[in-house]
């Protein structure tokens, strides 16, 4: 199963901590792919920098700068993919039949769908799935922390990055084995 995020929105600067993290989320919890629309370089840095030192897991997880969003909806409706979209507005997550998402072999690609500020409308009839993490306003950094949770069931803590630096676990402390 290929997940990918769209990050629809950004608004300069005061977004740029918060698109940060939904890389950071969705590189760590195994997606291949976040959609941006164009952010500050200093996101696509920070993303390159972990991808070197950390690695980019089985996925290879990348960056891709998108100037239209619905070419990429369009993409995935072309082939019958899922589109997730993720909104207070959705069915509360708690009611979403997951297995029917997992198992649907016809639609091995997923593409989540989180935002920025207001989403267009469009958005909400173009989506297979309009969930909400609970029905109450919070962010899009725990939503879709959440979602891909469920979409994976555990196994993205599982896998190995294969990157340059390596976290050894332990109790207390702070153990990291550098690999050539
Ligand atoms: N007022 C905005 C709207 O109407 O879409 C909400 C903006 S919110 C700060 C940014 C994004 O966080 C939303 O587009 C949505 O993807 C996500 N989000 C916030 N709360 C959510 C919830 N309870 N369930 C699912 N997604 C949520």
């Amino acid at each position: 199963m290929n997940v990918s995020v769209l990050r629809l929105g950004h608004r300069y600067v005061r977004d740029d901590r918060i698109t940060t993290h939904a890389a950071l989320v969705s590189r760590a919890f195994g997606c291949d792919k976040i959609y941006m629309t164009e952010v500050d370089d200093s996101i696509l840095k920070t993303i390159k920098d972990v991808n070197e030192r950390w690695g980019q897991g089985s996925s290879n997880f990348k960056i891709e700068i998108i100037s239209n969003w619905k070419h990429i909806i369009k993409k995935y409706k072309n082939t019958n993919s899922c589109i997730i979209h993720l909104t207070m507005y959705g069915i509360n997550i708690v009611d979403v039949n997951f297995s029917e998402i997992i198992q649907n072999n016809h639609k091995p690609d997923i593409l989540v769908v989180v935002g920025a500020e207001k989403v267009p409308r469009e958005i909400y009839d173009l989506a297979d799935y309009n969930i909400a993490i609970g029905n109450q306003p919070h962010s899009e950094i725990a939503s879709l922390a959440i979602l891909l949770d469920r979409l994976f069931l555990g196994s993205q803590f599982i896998h190995s990055f294969n990157g340059r630096l390596k976290i050894i676990p332990t109790k207390h402390g702070k153990k990291v084995k550098e690999l050539n």
